[in-house]
């Protein structure tokens, strides 16, 4: 049985006071609802949420990281330097990262595996566009996603990856797949992974995200292969995000 995690991505959000209201409040909140929970922030907050988080359940992680380990590359950030602020998790892939910053799959896939070298558990974000959808090319866009990374990492490294589902359309749009979309998305991409190693897949988690809120999350999580939530907008507040967890 697999653990259900709800991840919240804050984007480009926050400020030190609002973030310790945030965090404190979902701190507060949690109560056993039998579902991990993290939130991956923008880099320079690491160290408030490794200060503020420490010795809660709450774990925290980063929206990006370099293929660099370090030297001349202005503006990146290093996975050794995301663990030395007792970061879990590491978003690799987030569509607005392949849109606005023409991330490839192939680049995607190497930030996979610095991540996993050091240790980080990679949070791969794999989704189509609304004009793939349409065009009936869903099944071939994200399993070409997935594809690049499996071939980046060793299939026992398979069983420390998180996944999540993504479609571009629903994220930030106030329009959320239907559950039986999102299933069918999600088993076509547990078949990939066990295609490379089939008792690593069974394990692996694969999260939705994509306007998830209190409302819808409840039916979304009882598909059999969601496994949570990568959450954005209702992340940006304890109790929205709060409700999600608790829809788990
Ligand atoms: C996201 O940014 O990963 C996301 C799912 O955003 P939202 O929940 O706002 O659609």
């Amino acid at each position: 049985m697999r653990q259900k995690l709800v991840i919240g991505n804050w984007k480009m959000n926050g400020n030190r006071a609002s973030n310790t209201a945030l965090l404190s409040g979902i701190v507060a909140g949690l109560n056993d609802f039998g579902a991990d929970c993290a939130v991956c922030v923008p880099a320079p907050y690491l160290a408030q949420c490794q200060a503020e988080l420490a010795g809660t359940p709450v774990r925290w992680g980063a929206q990006d990281v370099s293929i660099h380990a370090g030297g001349a590359y202005t503006g990146e950030v290093s996975a050794a330097m995301l663990q030395d602020f007792g970061s879990t998790y590491v978003l690799c892939g987030h569509s607005e990262r392949r849109a606005y910053h023409h991330e490839s799959n192939e680049l995607v896939a190497q930030k996979t595996a610095v991540a996993l070298a050091a240790g980080l558990t990679p949070v791969v974000c794999v989704g189509e566009s609304l004009e793939q959808r349409e065009a009936g090319q869903t099944e071939q866009v994200i399993c070409a996603q997935l594809q690049a990374v499996l071939e980046a990492i060793a299939p026992q490294q398979i069983a420390d990856l998180v996944l999540a589902y993504e479609p571009v359309w629903a994220i930030g749009t106030g329009k959320t797949a239907t559950p039986q979309i999102a299933q069918d998305a999600h088993r076509l991409l547990r078949a990939c992974l066990a295609q490379r190693h089939a008792e690593a897949a069974a394990g692996v988690k694969i999260l939705y995200g994509g306007s998830m809120k209190p409302e819808n999350a409840k039916e979304l999580m009882a598909q059999p292969d969601i496994d949570g939530g990568l959450i954005g907008g209702a992340a940006l507040k304890s109790s929205d995000f709060l409700g999600i967890i608790q829809a788990v």
